[in-house]
């Protein structure tokens, strides 16, 4: 694989005129036309679009004008965030032809720190699953072994960054969809803390759950997206009244005496290499002067099923607005009824129409307090669990994922072992806790492995500074 060029850098040489934006983006545009039709990263690419905000990144350096901290870096965003008169299509058929009359606030915000945007990245239906396989419009490969899957349901952004498509991407993650794709693909990838980065704009799929964040080559880029994206948002009434995250000071601050936590009771199953990249990430942070210490999450386990009822319960309320009036498709029938039904029966996809099924049946008067009302009650436990976690430790980690880059179609009839891809991801999500993926060595056939670096909301300080530790001491060389 390509040496890759970090945001950072790119930002600096357009701001001090020694590069153009447009020439760094006709080198991104060339790997696209090189690799794109065996690695499939995008629904979209908007060239010309891209071109436009190259030119005006070159026109303000050259009126000495800051075009800001990522001045001409080709950035990617996941096709289910809104982009004003570009088609946004969750990688679904039922928004056929449906274009956006607004941008979300992270697209906004990233244009204003001088962004451009070279496309929408494919995904998993609605953000539904681990692998990108459940795209209406084809699989996305992995770079690293085109006959493996790239994780999902951020499968396209994490791909585009590792092929050098995208210098960055944006992902979002509801139980996973950021960290698990980044790990699969060799890339850094965050989840912020809920409420961190707005939801303006992101087609919803879990409200509770979801969070957008960043795909990067390093930490520090990450960090560059991270304080560009975050700080308080009206338009999402669930964000955080704060203001922007401020990352990068703690990127170098050693880790001595910090307090690393192993959690004793994690759920098994892990390839033995994935193992031992963690147990080696713990070796590292302990020769570096930090302290491990054993902490026990026993709800954890109960991550996976307090999801399926959680996710798919929001899911199947958020869906329902899909009905052939309002947005992109339509299937005429002989009344509105018939309409609505072969409308959704034409536009969603089978784990899509599984989900709706599911969080249906799980909201309905007889079962609520069986199924939705014990789910809540769970993430509740979880959310205890972390609480008492993060007393005796500053972070922790997990592998991101148990397994590497599996072969495409190996899970694609069995949602359960799918559904397991996520299983050290998804506790974050439900206790609305930050959490990054690092690369951290290759496991099964040379493949990437990430370390999942957890923290307390709000944490992300400490979850950067461990981070960053763990890249400088990655195996395979520091960056
Ligand atoms: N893989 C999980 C699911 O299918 C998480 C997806 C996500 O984070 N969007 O629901």
């Amino acid at each position: 694989m390509a040496e890759l060029s970090n945001a950072v850098d790119i930002a600096n040489a357009v701001r001090n005129g020694s590069v153009s934006a447009v020439a760094v983006l006709d080198q991104y545009l060339a790997r696209i036309d090189a690799r794109e039709s065996s690695i499939h990263a995008f629904n979209l690419v908007t060239r010309e679009q891209a071109r436009s905000m190259a030119a005006k990144v070159d026109a303000d350096v050259k009126a000495g004008r800051d075009p800001g901290p990522l001045a001409g870096v080709p950035i990617a965003l996941k096709d289910n965030m809104c982009t004003r008169g570009v088609p946004t299509t969750c990688s679904s058929r039922i928004l056929d032809g449906w274009k956006p009359p607004y941008d979300a606030t992270v697209v906004t915000r990233l244009a204003e720190a001088g962004a451009v945007f070279v496309g929408k990245t494919n995904l998993d239906e609605f953000a539904m699953g681990s692998s990108t396989e459940n795209s209406a419009f084809g699989v996305t490969y992995n770079p690293h072994d085109t006959s493996r899957v790239s994780g999902g349901s951020s499968g396209g952004s994490a791909a585009a960054v590792a092929a050098g498509f995208a210098a960055a991407s944006l992902g979002s993650d509801t139980g996973g969809s950021i960290r698990q794709p980044a790990a699969l693909c060799g890339v850094v990838g965050v989840k912020p803390t809920y409420g961190t980065v707005s939801r303006y704009g992101l087609v919803a799929f879990a409200s509770s759950l979801d969070q957008i964040g960043p795909f990067t080559v390093d930490v520090r880029d990450a960090a560059v997206l991270l304080e560009a994206m975050s700080g308080h948002d009206p338009l999402d009434s669930t964000s955080i009244p704060q203001p922007a995250l401020s990352l990068q000071a703690s990127l170098d601050r050693d880790v001595k005496g910090l307090r690393i936590g192993r959690i004793t009771d994690l759920p098994g199953g892990s390839d033995s290499e994935v193992e031992a990249r963690l147990a080696e990430s713990f070796d590292a942070l302990a020769a570096a002067g930090a302290t491990i210490v054993d902490v026990e999450l026993p709800s954890m386990k109960y991550g996976l099923t307090a999801y399926y009822l959680i996710a798919p319960a929001e899911a199947s309320s958020n869906l329902a607005r899909y009905d052939g009036v309002r947005y992109g498709l339509r299937v005429d029938a002989a009344d509105t009824n018939a309409m609505y039904m072969a409308t959704r029966a034409a536009g969603f996809g089978d784990e899509v129409k599984r989900r709706i099924m599911l969080g249906t049946y799980a909201l309905s008067a007889g079962y609520y307090d069986a199924y939705y009302g014990k789910a809540l009650k769970v993430r509740r436990l979880i959310s205890d669990d972390f609480a008492r976690a993060y007393q005796k430790a500053d972070v922790l980690l997990t592998p991101t994922s148990p397994i590497v880059a599996f072969p495409v179609g190996a899970k694609v009839d069995d949602p359960l072992s799918m559904y397991l891809c996520d299983v050290f991801t998804i506790p974050t999500n439900l206790a609305g806790h930050p959490a990054m993926s690092v690369p951290f060595g290759t496991g099964a056939h040379g493949l990437p492995v990430g370390v999942q670096v957890l923290a307390p909301t709000l944490g992300e300080s400490v979850m950067f500074q461990v981070a960053a530790h763990l890249e400088r001491v990655a195996p395979g060389g520091a960056k």
